[in-house]
């Protein structure tokens, strides 16, 4: 395994011609409005670009043969279907895929951004990693991404392109073929990327707007066609938009839970001081659609001597009664300088029979792609890093 090598800075400028790619339908009239095609024309053009760019993941106007050549090149002289480069890949040993993505310039003032994008593939499975921030204004203390600042929001388009380079790099559209390292799971009706949880950097529930864009561009069945039930949203509780989540998006929800006093989530979570364990159950009963086919799940990180006794989890057990729920116990990812430890095998065990004992099951989250550094809470700040000792080594 290789650490990402050093990279020149983002782009200064954007791009000439903007890309189609990650928009809206009504972003995508809107396009064509702007080439004044007859109003009547626009939905059924609309349909068609939908179908090449996100069904057929078209990287070029002229492969969209049912589109007249004279259209083609007004949109070709406007527009482009750019992807993000995808600046280095890693794979480690147990098939976990983790991609450095260069976002270019939205405007003139804005320098890009990068961020990392991580694909888990089990043998049911492959899950993509998203982030919908770039660095987080919430300070939860076990968590790297916490220590750094928001640069800022990631657009819808930034979103849904991190599904299109990873379904792209999977061989997952029509036309391309998968790597062959008998990992990612593909075949008839076999998608290589079959779920997205929102569980890379940011707070998603903070950049609402867009993540409900992207969620509805993802989903929808003409183009990428993620089962809305295959895309979770996790959130460390931002208690008043969690019931606008599930009324505009429909996606699953997962929550950052991590402790079953208010006194010690204070700590841990620091937003729990705005919205306490209390009210954020409440919004979890009242979300729409939950139920015990559409569980909640309710994520726990195992810090050594901190929430991970007996009684923190039948604590645990006793809050959730009553909530259609799923557990996730995740070992603690340790970062350098993290103010905790990860709870020993021993006691994780020893908690998640408690939790397995009250019907919950398998509750713990495998650590994956450690050798490459894409677990919680370790994206892109250890890529930084890594790229700063590379290029001291290179000076
Ligand atoms: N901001 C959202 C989503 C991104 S974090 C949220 O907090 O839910 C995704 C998950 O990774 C969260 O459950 C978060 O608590 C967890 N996480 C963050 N840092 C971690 C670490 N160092 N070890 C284990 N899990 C971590
Ligand atoms: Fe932000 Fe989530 Fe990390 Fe908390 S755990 S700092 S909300 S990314």
């Amino acid at each position: 395994m290789t650490a990402p090598s050093a990279t020149s800075a983002p782009d200064a400028a954007p791009p000439a011609k903007p890309s189609l790619l990650g928009l809206t339908r009504g972003e995508l009239a809107d396009a064509l409005r702007g080439l004044d095609l007859p109003e009547r024309e626009i939905r059924m053009r609309v349909n068609q670009l939908w179908n090449w760019i996100y069904f057929h993941g078209v990287r070029d106007f002229d492969a969209m043969l049912n589109v007249s050549k004279v259209l083609r090149a007004r949109l070709a002289d406007r527009f482009t279907l750019a992807r993000p480069e995808v600046v280095s890949e890693q794979v480690s040993t147990d098939g976990t895929r983790k991609w450095l993505i260069r976002m270019p310039p939205v405007d003139a003032r804005d320098k890009g951004v990068e961020i990392e994008c991580v694909y888990i593939p089990e043998a049911d499975r492959g899950t993509l990693c998203v982030s919908s921030q770039v660095g987080c204004t919430l300070t939860c203390t076990f968590c790297h991404t916490g220590t750094q600042k928001l640069v800022r929001n990631l657009t819808t388009q930034e979103i849904v392109a991190q599904l299109v380079v990873a379904r792209e790099k999977l061989g997952d559209f029509p036309g391309l073929t998968p790597p062959d390292d008998g990992i990612v799971p593909s075949g008839e009706g076999v998608r290589a990327v079959s779920n997205v949880v929102f569980m890379g950097m940011g707070e998603p529930l903070y950049n609402l707007d867009n993540v409900c864009d992207a969620l509805a561009i993802m989903s929808d069945g003409d183009g990428l066609s993620l089962s809305k039930r295959r895309i979770t949203v996790s959130t460390s509780g931002v208690v008043p938009q969690i019931g606008e989540l599930g009324a505009r998006s429909g996606a699953m929800l997962a929550i950052s839970l991590h402790a079953v006093r208010d006194d010690l989530r204070d700590k841990l979570v620091p937003l729990n001081k705005k919205y306490d364990i209390a009210e954020l159950l409440q919004a979890c009963r009242d979300y729409p659609g939950a139920s015990n086919a559409r569980r909640i799940t309710f994520e726990y990180v195992m810090l050594k001597g901190v929430n991970d006794s007996d009684a923190d989890a039948r604590e645990l057990v006793r809050l959730l009664k009553g909530i259609p729920a799923k557990i996730n116990l995740i070992p603690f990812n340790p970062w350098p300088g993290a103010p905790y430890e990860c709870s020993d095998w021993g006691r994780i065990e020893k908690f998640s029979d408690i939790v397995f004992n009250a019907g919950y099951a398998s509750p713990v989250r495998t650590p994956r792609g450690r050798d490459i550094l894409a677990a919680c809470g370790q994206l892109k700040s250890e890529t930084e890093k890594l790229r700063a000792r590379a290029r001291l080594a290179a000076e």
